[in-house]
């Protein structure tokens, strides 16, 4: 049974954009030791840009047609990458020949596979190139910055540089949490330079970078048994399974259907100070039950 002080903390969220999908879940919110968060979209704006195109030495192919084959490979993608890319294509890039990209498969967390004229070609992050054996002995990465690398049959052909920005509340947000005695910890897919650079420019205390979306789970569980409960706070397709797997999930209202779906708690506000705002909530409907 839930004490019925929980009722006045689910008013007081809802006046602040903070919907509680019932009192058990403010009543878990006061166990959690342990904040984790999906890093796009969710501490960073998930607004990608495309910044450097970058074909690699030796490679018969300038910056357009780089770009061209990029765009060719995500052009069903919904990703925020994929979307960036496309955009960017849109402002500047051009057709180049007649040659159709086909067979079109996105590996989540990873990118996209496809063929064009008999050859496999591949558009993603560096796992992706790993998993195929690619040589990446020419690739210079920008430490810090996402990037999508590009191979055809094997070859390395180039990188695009993409970035995005953290929110603008999200380093006072996560103060916040700490002041509240709160761990604070990062899950993402993206490499492990981006995903430091993030956390280090917030202060988020532990970081899991190059997860598989399958891997997100895990990474949590693992959390929960060296530090107790854990709440997650995530906005993607791909984060119901862990919004369902935390003690407490918390989903975006800018996120995906199926985020908002498997949460316990939605932010209606898109910001990351909802966090923190949500335990003050959940704290107070505790003490006057008691
Ligand atoms: P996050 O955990 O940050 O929300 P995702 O699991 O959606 O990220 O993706 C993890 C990584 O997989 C991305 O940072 C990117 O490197 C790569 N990736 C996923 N989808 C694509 C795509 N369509 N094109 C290129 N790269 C992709
Ligand atoms: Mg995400």
């Amino acid at each position: 049974s839930v004490p019925l002080t929980y009722f006045s903390g689910i008013g007081a969220g809802s006046r602040r954009g903070i919907l509680f999908k019932g009192g058990a879940s403010l009543e878990a919110l006061n166990n959690v030791k342990t904040i984790v968060m999906d890093k796009t979209g969710t501490i960073t704006k998930g607004n990608f840009v495309v910044q450097n195109i970058v074909p690699a030495k030796g490679v018969p192919l300038n910056e357009g047609e780089l770009l061209w084959l990029a765009a060719k490979c995500e052009s069903a993608s919904t990703h925020p990458i994929a979307r960036s890319i496309l955009t960017a294509y849109e402002e500047r890039g051009a057709e180049h020949g007649n040659s159709t990209v086909e067979n079109i498969r996105e590996q989540a967390g990873e990118g996209v596979i496809a063929s064009l004229e008999g050859k496999t070609v591949l558009c993603g992050n560096v796992k992706l190139m790993e998993h195929s054996n690619v040589d990446l002995s020419g690739y210079h990465g920008t430490p810090g910055s996402t990037e999508v690398l590009l191979a055809l049959d094997g070859r390395f052909l180039g990188h695009i540089d993409i970035a995005d920005t953290v929110k603008p509340d999200a380093k006072q947000a996560i103060g916040r949490m700490k002041a509240q005695g709160l761990r604070t910890a990062m899950l993402t897919g993206d490499g492990q330079a981006s995903a430091d650079a993030v956390a280090q420019s917030v202060g988020i205390d532990e970081v899991h970078a190059r997860l598989l979306p399958q891997d997100k789970l895990a990474a949590l569980n693992e959390i929960r048994e060296k530090n107790g409960a854990v709440m997650f706070v995530g906005d993607g397709i791909n984060d119901a399974p862990v919004l369902a797997g935390a003690d407490v999930g918390a989903a975006m209202g800018s996120g995906a259907d199926a985020a908002i779906e498997a949460a316990d708690v939605v932010f209606m506000k898109a910001d990351l100070s909802s966090v923190p705002t949500s335990v003050k909530i959940a704290r107070s409907a505790d003490i006057i039950s008691k």
